[in-house]
């Protein structure tokens, strides 16, 4: 028999609020001890609500008035913040929104690690947590019949209309917004997902923050671009800071962004950056990553947990297009990077070669396999930095740092929950958590990152 539930949906009651999900949700729990999520609401919040879905166990609420304020509590000056899919706290103050992560962290390390003792640093973050985005990428489809451009809803594939994205650089968000108007103006098909259909996909720029460059990717359905030639003269007429636009054709019925085929409309096919003192080359599709400024400060606190004196040798895991590998390559003897991604680890070539960096060695293949690989070779790192994807590092992988017995690990996180289940299986193999240090790579979403320094007990 089925036990009836304290709440139904439709329902309208009084709730208060004591905790925040990832997700920036509002928890409550009712008078029957029922947990409801409610998007919007803040710990230390009171609402009257109205339950929208009910499970066995926990149920969904949507906030009718909101009675009691949090001085959390700051009022998101986007305008579609409470349609779009991008940012989930915004009407969390600046100040507030770095001790929620550090919280994030702290929770994660308590209840999935079992870490209750350790300190988590205070969370570094920007002094001006808006226009970071060195990337915007902007779906375009049919819809209602007409042209529809800006960003998904929450879970669902309907586009909320954008006029400006206030977490993303001005030059580039105003160039995505001069190529739609053209394309608009011209009667550029926009995409039509469910006949896979009709021309432009998606917007794409991205910007070098440290030199100024801009990149604009069109991403169509069709080889042809119609009025290519004019849109080509309005952007370069407009902007001399666009070095480079590029077509990219996806023919498919996908939810990927982009196609197999890349050409170049026009100036090169890469735009250049640097992070610290090392330069990139970045292509459409290469990886880099989205907030320059708060990458310094993170990869600033790897280098400092690595403890470099020139003397190390140093292996890189899960390294992408070797940005960490390269930071570290001036203050290490000899760094090893791998990276699953074949075209990743090219473009670590390319960029180990454009800095004349002859000291970093870069290998295509999974981590858990390549590694062990090394270590049967003899090489001996005195130092391992991971960085892993959310899920975390392989138990493999975790295993072989263990028989290879590097004096430090430092751990980048992008995720607080596979961190701890990882540095639970570090611990009690010979290391100890000496740093913990959150890092706001994403000002206005829920998403943390984490460096950790672990350093070996010596017995
Ligand atoms: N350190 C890089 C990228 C980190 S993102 C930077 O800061 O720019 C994580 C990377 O791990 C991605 O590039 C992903 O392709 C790669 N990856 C995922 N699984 C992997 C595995 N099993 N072995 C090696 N690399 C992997």
């Amino acid at each position: 028999m089925s036990k009836t539930l304290p709440v139904s949906k439709n329902d309208q009651i009084e709730v208060s609020f004591s905790d925040l999900t990832q997700d920036g949700s509002g928890v409550a729990k009712t008078t029957g001890g029922y947990t409801l999520f409610v998007p919007g609401a803040l710990p230390g919040e009171k609402a009257r609500v109205q339950v929208v879905k009910t499970k066995k166990n926990y149920g969904f609420a949507r906030i009718c008035e909101l009675t009691e304020r949090s001085r959390m509590r700051t009022d998101p000056p986007c305008p579609i913040f409470d349609q779009c899919g991008g940012c989930a706290i915004q009407h969390v103050a600046a100040g507030a929104q770095l001790d929620f992560k550090r919280g994030l962290v702290r929770d994660a390390l308590a209840h999935i690690g079992g870490f209750k003792e350790i300190n988590v640093e205070k969370t570094l973050g920007m002094a001006n947590p808006w226009y970071y985005r060195n990337k915007i990428q902007v779906p375009v489809a049919i819809q209602h019949g007409s042209f529809a451009f800006g960003f998904y809803r929450k879970r669902s594939h309907d586009i909320v209309p954008m006029d400006h994205c206030l977490i993303t650089d001005p030059l580039i968000d105003e160039i995505v917004q001069t190529a739609r108007t053209f394309m608009e103006t011209a009667g550029v098909e926009p995409y039509n997902e469910s006949k896979n259909h009709g021309v432009l996909r998606h917007v794409m720029a991205r910007t070098g923050r440290n030199t100024g460059e801009v990149m604009v990717v069109l991403v169509t359905r069709t080889k042809d671009l119609p009025h290519r030639k004019k849109l080509i003269k309005t952007l370069i007429g407009k902007y001399p800071q666009i070095k480079s636009i590029m077509q990219n054709i996806n023919l498919k019925r996908t939810n990927a962004i982009f196609g197999e085929t890349t050409k170049t409309l026009w100036g090169r096919d890469v735009i250049y950056d640097q992070i610290g003192t090392v330069r990139f080359a970045i292509s459409a599709r290469s990886f880099f990553q989205v907030n320059p400024q708060q990458t310094e400060v993170l990869y600033g606190k790897a280098l400092e947990f690595a403890g470099l004196t020139g003397e190390e040798t140093v292996i890189d895991a899960y390294c992408g297009i070797g940005t960490i590998s390269l930071f570290l390559a001036g203050q290490a003897k000899q760094v090893y990077g791998v990276e699953i991604v074949p075209e990743a680890i090219e473009d670590a070539r390319k960029n180990a070669e454009l800095n004349q960096i002859a000291n970093a060695r870069f290998e295509t293949g999974k981590a858990e396999e390549v590694i062990p690989k090394w270590r049967d070779q003899g090489i001996k790192p005195d130092v391992i930095v991971v960085d892993p994807p959310r899920k975390g590092c392989d138990a493999a992988l975790i295993q072989t740092m263990l028989d290879m017995k590097p004096d430090r690990i430092v751990y980048v996180s992008c995720n607080p929950a596979t961190l701890a289940r990882d540095l639970k299986m570090l611990v009690p193999g010979g290391y100890a958590v000496k740093k913990v240090q959150p890092v706001d790579m994403f000002p206005q979403t829920t998403h943390v990152e984490t460096v950790a320094l672990l350093q070996r007990n010596f017995v």
